[in-house]
């Protein structure tokens, strides 16, 4: 892509309502515009990012087994009175007439929606485990949006919800969740650590949330600092092996890790003091199992093995999609922008023409494009009639990992400049060894 042709509106100021570092650096990168409290346009540049980060979700989703489909956005009332929600939800509930005066709602969550699709469909044990998930906008009408998509009222979320015929079964459903969760976020450039939470309004006793440490966070955690080295890695998850899954669970949840509503002094206290922090953290994700909370009222029910009808036992699981958006550049930025993981980059480089209009450096990028486009890469050219110093700007504001330098002096000896953002370090190369480079960093991204 040549810059001069996309629409990045980059913003020289910085926004005064933005209080925090993502929400500043989303407004100037040009990713989102507000167009009511809450409510956002997404821009080329973060609707790309959005894009990834569904991706990811999707991809390792579909891994563990799950099945991708799609509901509305607007739900009808009569569904949240079989459950009693739609008394018990409140004012966070955007509520909605039409023309014949029939009561709907813009869907905060699914419960009653899939519970609904389960029952009208499904009817054996023989169908079942079953996990059907949705990415799909939601709408909370929240006191106090705030911190850009981090807490808006419009947000998207992926939420999967499990169908099992006991509780042993979903609980399986529930660690095959965490695991996937933990190998989605760390593809994202993310440490999430799991913590033991309070249920609220889906219901439930086991509950985890995942939490993003940044001094940003709008939770309070408590951990063993252990626990951030906890990585899933490479390794390959066998996710129909209720053994192998739960024993990874445990690898991640035995450290202590709570947040404020769940934290535990005494226990705390156990953990070496040196490893004691107190601190904050981004919630990007949360798991539930609440049993037959939905399906008894609903009936959901299937026939057992001998005859038998039984409510399924379910739960719910949710990833913050746009609020990632915001958490990943909590995590990672620094003052001149934000540092994007290559994971979830909008462009996998950028290339910056130090001298515009001449042949030889212009001649060098467009071979830069057509190589690292040949290996499967986006690249991002800066090809206005901008100073060196404008580009270098807009590039490190824009956060892309990695950056190729073609200018005329390097080019004297055949060689451009590799960049990396994160780490500043700078390498000269010749074009050809720079797109190898890419290629091979890109290769496990
Ligand atoms: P919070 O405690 O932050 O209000 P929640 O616990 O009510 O969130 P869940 O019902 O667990 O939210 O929803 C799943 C995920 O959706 C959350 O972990 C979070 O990442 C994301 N999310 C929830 N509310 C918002 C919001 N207002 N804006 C953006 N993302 C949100
Ligand atoms: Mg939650």
């Amino acid at each position: 892509m040549r810059l001069s042709r996309y629409f990045l509106p980059v913003l020289k100021e910085t926004p005064s309502e933005a209080q925090i570092a993502s929400h500043r650096l989303m407004l100037r990168a040009g990713m989102i515009r507000q167009q009511a409290a809450g409510i956002y346009s997404w821009l080329p540049l973060g609707f790309k990012v959005l894009r990834r980060i569904e991706e990811i979700v999707h991809q390792e989703q579909v891994r563990a087994g799950h099945i991708p489909l799609l509901m509305p956005t607007l739900q009808p009332a009569d569904l949240w009175r079989e459950s009693g929600r739609y008394d018990d939800y409140g004012e966070e509930m955007l509520r909605i007439q039409d023309r014949h005066k029939r009561d709907l709602l813009y869907g905060p969550t699914n419960e009653e929606m899939i519970t609904d699709i389960f029952r009208t469909h499904v009817g054996s044990y023989r169908d079942l485990p079953l996990t059907l998930y949705h990415i799909q906008w939601k709408f909370r009408d929240e006191i106090r949006p705030r911190f850009g998509v981090m807490r808006g009222r419009e947000f998207l979320m992926k939420d999967g919800y499990n169908f099992d015929i006991d509780k042993d079964a979903a609980l399986h459903a529930y660690n095959r969740h965490m695991v996937a969760y933990l190998r989605t976020y760390e593809r994202m450039g993310l440490t999430a650590i799991p913590m033991r939470a309070a249920s609220g309004p889906i219901g439930g006793d086991n509950t985890h949330e995942f939490l993003v440490l940044a001094s940003t966070g709008e939770s309070e955690v408590f951990y063993d600092t252990a626990v951030t080295d906890l990585k899933l890695g490479a390794r390959k998850v066998d996710y129909d092996n209720r053994d192998e899954v739960s024993a990874i669970c445990e690898e991640f949840t035995s450290l202590y890790a709570r947040t404020d509503e769940t934290h535990d002094e005494a226990a705390f206290a156990a953990v070496p003091e040196a490893r004691r922090k107190v601190g904050r953290g981004i919630e990007v994700g949360q798991i539930f199992y609440f049993g037959t909370k939905y399906s008894e009222p609903m009936g959901a029910t299937v026939v057992t093995p001998d005859g038998s009808r039984v409510p399924v036992h379910m739960g719910s699981h949710g990833i913050g999609v746009s609020r990632l958006v915001g958490a990943i550049i909590e995590a990672s930025h620094d003052d001149r922008g934000i540092i994007w993981p290559e994971g979830v980059t909008p462009f996998h480089a950028g290339i910056v023409n130090l001298k515009q209009g001449d042949s030889a450096t212009g001649g060098v990028c467009d071979q830069l494009v057509a190589g690292l486009e040949a290996a499967g890469l986006a690249p991002l050219y800066d090809d206005r009639e901008e100073r060196a110093g404008a580009k270098f700007a807009t590039m490190d504001l824009i956060g892309l990992p990695w950056r190729i330098t073609v200018g005329p002096r390097g080019l004297a000896s055949g060689k451009v400049e590799l960049t990396c953002r994160r780490s500043g370090e700078s390498d000269e190369m010749s074009p050809e060894a720079a797109v190898e480079r890419l290629r091979e960093i890109y290769a496990h991204h």
